[in-house]
């Protein structure tokens, strides 16, 4: 029998899939090209040095597609969806970016619109956790497990947790992204977890995100490093030297290599997503 999949009230055994990917600040877009059983035949990554306006985002996207839609690469038929991770608050349901949390002049755009028409094929639009989750979901860490005789067992509610630059999560109930009323369950990076703790890139001081996201990792790293010689030959010794360099995974491997300092950080980040997970049931 032929393969089929279903998205939506897509049904077709011919074709190819679109992905796009634009980051929090906008400085980061990727586009990649699927086949209907989710494997990505090429793709673009155009990252920029600097924060790019709205315009220059969508004109590098128009490039971006063209490329990832050359003819020759469509020789087993058209494009059928698109679907858009957006790095920021989204309204799925009116396919519109509410807000960027690190870039200006997004507020209200009716992304899904513009796409749609633009490309000429149907497009979807979502927060890139919530993307992310289905991802995991659908192919990933949370996919169905075939049990003995064949049948399929699906998880019935998965939380995604993507620590990044900032931090996102996603919810999938029943094999669907769980939007809530608001558009926002499921986001917690945002989340007051420490009184008076660190300032959080929106402005407020001890959210998740300014604990436990990559960038708040090294930032701890590099700032209580200062007082430890030892832990500073160490990330001199990761970094080559370059110590503003350090990653959160280089913060990490120091922790399981038994630096003091870093296991409290790696503890820290522990602690304090564990509280947002629990506060967000
Ligand atoms: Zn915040």
């Amino acid at each position: 029998m032929e393969r089929q999949r279903t998205t939506g009230k897509l049904l077709a055994t011919q074709g190819y899939v679109i992905g796009v990917e634009i980051s929090g600040s906008g400085s980061r877009q990727a586009v990649a090209l699927a086949d209907l059983n989710g494997n990505i035949l090429y793709q673009v990554r155009r990252p920029l040095e600097y924060i790019p306006d709205t315009e220059t985002v969508l004109r590098l996207l128009d490039d971006m597609l063209a490329e990832v839609t050359a003819p020759e690469r469509l020789d087993d038929g058209r494009i059928l969806r698109v679907g858009v991770a957006v790095g920021g608050l989204v309204d799925a349901s009116l396919g519109v970016v509410r807000t960027l949390h690190h870039a200006h002049g997004w507020d209200n755009f009716p992304l899904q619109d513009y796409l749609t028409e633009r490309l000429d094929v149907p497009c979807i639009i979502d927060n890139n956790a919530n993307a992310a989750a289905l991802a995991e979901v659908q192919s990933g860490a949370a996919s169905p497990t075939v049990l003995d005789g064949g049948a399929r067992r699906a998880e019935r509610i998965v939380l995604y947790v993507g620590l990044g630059r900032g931090i996102g999560s996603g919810l999938v109930v029943n094999g669907k992204i769980y939007h809530g009323a608001t558009c926002t369950a499921g986001e917690i990076g945002h989340m007051l977890v420490k009184e008076n703790g660190p300032k959080c890139s929106c402005g407020g001081f001890g959210h998740l995100e300014a604990i436990a996201s990559a960038h708040a990792i090294s930032r701890a790293m590099i700032g209580l490093s200062v007082e430890y010689p030892e832990t500073e030959d160490a990330i001199r010794r990761v970094t080559e030297a370059r110590a503003e360099r350090i990653t959160a995974e280089q913060v990490f491997q120091l922790s399981a290599a038994g630096d003091t300092i870093a296991r409290r950080i790696v503890e820290d980040v522990h602690t304090y997503l564990g509280i947002a997970l629990a506060r967000s049931k």
